[in-house]
């Protein structure tokens, strides 16, 4: 992994797409800005000509193929080692019309798509299963990413797609949330949407555990519906967790935020499992969707992608270890004050956060570098954001430096799911004694500044 980011963007083959190895190749990626390509005089386009940059921008296409690399590699090896002895896989090499669908061609090639946000990658999962959009339910988490529901109930429900928030924290919700619902129609998709953690009560989804339910729940309707897995790892990032290892057919990040890393690139990645039945049928529906509608992530951003990703193992270990000390103080806080306290902390390091043990088994080294807590109410959190010195009022996650954001009052009113006193933090790479100290001085201007109106609407 380490060595996959660090590489991030060296290419040695030829910049012209030929595939020819090169022996001086460049340490940083070339910046492809060019929209078109020449057409060769016979007009016959080779496999590795580049033609218009919707289609194959090559700095985007190398974007696609690290960060293939760094999802896949080793669900390919354990797939590669495994495939002859697993029945199962075999058994679901046919795609739903009983056609072979074809594995080793997509072993040599990428199943990752970038676009130019992360919305816009997952408006490209949802449009690539809307071929009949009145049969589609898409299943969500109750704590969400707003906008995520925002283009479900705004946008997706005016097209027929019908959403519904489960508890999927607990123990993975169960097999009758997945499948509980009448059916009239012949066949119907479900998406089942895992966040995890989620954005902003850091609740934590087990992947296995609800990919397991999906797998028996889908073999048991096998003729009326059709099942996919998709997990939003922005939060985790794939340094901690890797949905695709563990059953999931799509993997989401919005790479503004970790995989980027500096807050200053837009774009959104979708990988799809190249060993999953579902993932190999939907690839190729994915690419269409991709280049068709034209939502491609811009050869700037996919440059300034690949350029963070080099320290993104580093960042995050480092943003990990911060989180956890400044979690730690805010729970310290929390067991010791009552009033004008702080009133919850959710982090998933923590042993009293309720997911606590699954967090520990599914993410590798590390909780995340996001938490939030939550203060008596709206008045109190926004006096809290309004007096931080070190950490920057902002919205969005994942930077170098450390944000902090009333989530309440970003999310549309219609929308509204976070606490009225919760406030999300994003650790950056500040030394976290300076956060804590920056925390503690905030404390104290909260407590006065409370205190001295209570005493004025008193007097
Ligand atoms: N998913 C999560 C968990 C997010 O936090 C965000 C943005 O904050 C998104 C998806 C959307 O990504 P973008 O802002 O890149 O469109």
């Amino acid at each position: 992994m380490a060595t996959i980011l660090s590489h991030a963007g060296i290419t040695t083959t030829s910049c012209d797409n030929s595939g020819e190895e090169r022996e001086n190749h460049p340490m940083s990626p070339p910046l492809h800005t060019a929209t078109t390509y020449t057409r060769p005089p016979d007009g016959i386009y080779k496999d590795s000509d580049s033609i218009y940059a919707r289609m194959d921008n090559p700095t985007r296409l190398l974007l696609e193929k690290n960060i293939f690399d760094l999802e896949c590699t080793n669900l390919l090896y354990r797939y590669r080692k495994n495939k002859d002895d697993d029945d199962d896989e075999k058994k679901r090499d046919n795609d739903d019309n009983g056609t072979r669908i074809p594995l080793l061609p997509l072993l040599c090639t990428t199943t990752t798509t970038c676009y130019s946000s992360g919305m816009q990658a997952v408006t490209s999962i949802l449009l690539a299963h809307s071929s009949s959009p009145t049969n589609m339910t898409v299943l969500i988490p109750t704590d969400v990413y707003h906008g995520v529901r925002s283009l479900l109930s705004g946008v997706f429900s005016r097209h027929g797609i019908h959403v519904r928030g489960i508890n999927m924290s607990s123990s993975g919700g169960n097999e009758e949330d997945i499948h509980n619902h009448d059916h009239n129609h012949d066949l119907h998709n479900i998406i089942v949407w895992m966040e995890t953690p989620s954005n902003p009560k850091c609740e934590v989804v087990d992947i296995k555990t609800v990919c397991d339910k999906v797998r028996s729940v889908g073999e048991r309707w096998k003729n009326v519906i059709k099942i996919t897995t998709v997990v939003d790892g922005t939060m985790s990032s794939p340094v901690l967790t890797r949905p695709l290892e563990l059953g999931a057919d799509i993997s989401f990040h919005s790479g503004t935020k970790y995989l980027a890393g500096h807050s200053d690139a837009l774009i959104g990645t979708v990988t799809v499992s190249p060993t999953s039945h579902r993932g190999r049928t939907l690839h190729p529906l994915i690419k269409a969707v991709q280049i068709s509608s034209g939502g491609v992530a811009s050869p700037w951003d996919s440059w300034l992608t690949l350029r963070g990703m080099r320290t993104l193992h580093l960042r995050v270990e480092r943003q990990c270890q911060s989180a956890m000390k400044l979690a730690d103080y805010l729970e310290e806080k929390r067991i010791k004050t009552t009033i004008s306290g702080v009133w919850a902390v959710h982090y998933p390091g923590l042993p009293s956060h309720p997911q606590h043990d699954v967090a520990t088994k599914q993410m590798n080294n590390g909780y995340g570098g996001v938490l939030s807590f939550e203060l008596e109410d709206e008045i109190a959190a926004t006096a809290f954001a309004g007096a931080v010195r070190i950490a920057q009022r902002a919205t969005s996650l994942g930077g170098t430096e450390t944000l902090i954001e009333h989530r309440a009052s970003i999310e549309p009113p219609d929308q509204r799911t976070s606490p009225p006193g919760l406030l999300r933090v994003s650790v950056g790479l500040e030394d976290v004694n300076d956060l804590i100290h920056d925390f503690d001085t905030a404390f104290a201007i909260v407590k006065q500044v409370l205190s001295s109106s209570s005493s004025s609407s008193s007097g």
